[in-house]
């Protein structure tokens, strides 16, 4: 069982899945198409596809949870558990992994989100502290650009878009059902989090929701890492709005302007109505352009 660390009170919190009392939590569950479910609960979204070969997860969410996730898919099939993708390390998405291991379930990820759950982690904009994952928790196949399985009668395309979010995200693909899991690259709750002390960049997650973008069609289905069920046209709007803050940014870089005299020039100006805290958000795209690598 993890230990989630307050390192200190009053933090900033852009997500509101964080700090809930897990008991009272109910896992919502949403039919995507006839083969593809999401689940809601606390953290990360989760997708889930049923069929022959058993039950395909993307996410975990939290260890308290795990046994209502259990349930929430008995709903659905009567099959075991066979792969869970984690789509980065963020302990909201795979905190679910012990207990997904322990059942036999082969857990799947970017070789740099391994690395990262195999030891101590702090997310800093968060001040939280994430311990080393036990073995049985630890992903036993990792990718480095992109993978696929053949399960279920799809075709599922594992890729990592670059360093967008973290250093070691993953897109997952259902290209058959033509539906998309992106993981923290996308979200619905405003301001992305963009962890850049763990290798995350607004260039790359930028590029990220474009390479996804690539790939998606008026129909295409979207599941957020956070947020309701989404579509091309959302996915859209989110990069646009990360683009124009991103380029307001730079220009206050290159005209020599500081961190606090680019953060009161409102770069998010025109995108108020998203809601959240702008100060941490600008902050984390001017870390992104003056010493991120980005690439
Ligand atoms: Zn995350």
């Amino acid at each position: 069982m993890k230990r989630l660390l307050f390192l200190l009170t009053g933090i900033v919190c852009l997500n509101p899945a964080f700090a809930q009392d897990m008991d009272g939590v109910e896992i919502r569950t949403t039919k995507v198409t006839d083969s593809i479910y999401m689940l809601e609960g606390s953290g990360g979204n989760i997708a889930v596809s049923v069929g022959e070969d058993g039950v395909f997860l993307v996410d975990d969410q939290f260890a308290p949870l795990t046994d209502k996730i259990f349930a929430a898919i008995a709903e659905i099939s009567d099959r075991p558990v066979r792969f869970v993708i984690n789509t980065h390390f963020h302990y909201d998405h795979t905190d679910g992994n012990e207990r997904m291991g322990e059942a036999g379930a082969m857990i799947v990820s970017h070789d740099n989100s391994r690395i990262r759950m195999s030891g101590d982690q702090v997310i800093a904009l968060f001040k939280r502290e994430q311990d080393a994952y036990d073995e049985v928790g630890l992903p036993v196949i990792t990718f480095s650009e992109s993978m696929t399985f053949h399960f279920n009668g799809e075709e599922i395309n594992v890729f990592h878009p670059g360093s967008a979010h973290t250093d070691g995200d993953a897109i997952v693909h259902f290209k058959t059902s033509d539906v998309l899991h992106m993981g923290d690259v996308f979200v619905r709750y405003g301001f992305p989090f963009i962890d850049q002390p763990n290798g995350g960049h607004v260039d790359g997650l930028i590029r990220g929701v474009q390479r996804a973008l690539d790939r998606t069609g008026d129909a295409t289905r979207v599941i957020p890492g956070h947020g309701q069920l989404s579509g091309r046209s959302d996915m859209i709007a989110f990069v646009d709005m990360l683009t124009k803050i991103r380029d307001r940014v730079m220009a206050g870089i290159n005209a020599g302007h500081s961190l606090e005299a680019i953060v009161a020039s409102d770069p998010t100006r025109g995108f108020e109505e998203r809601g959240i805290e702008t100060g941490p958000f600008v902050k984390t795209v001017y870390d992104s352009l003056t010493h991120g690598h980005g690439h």
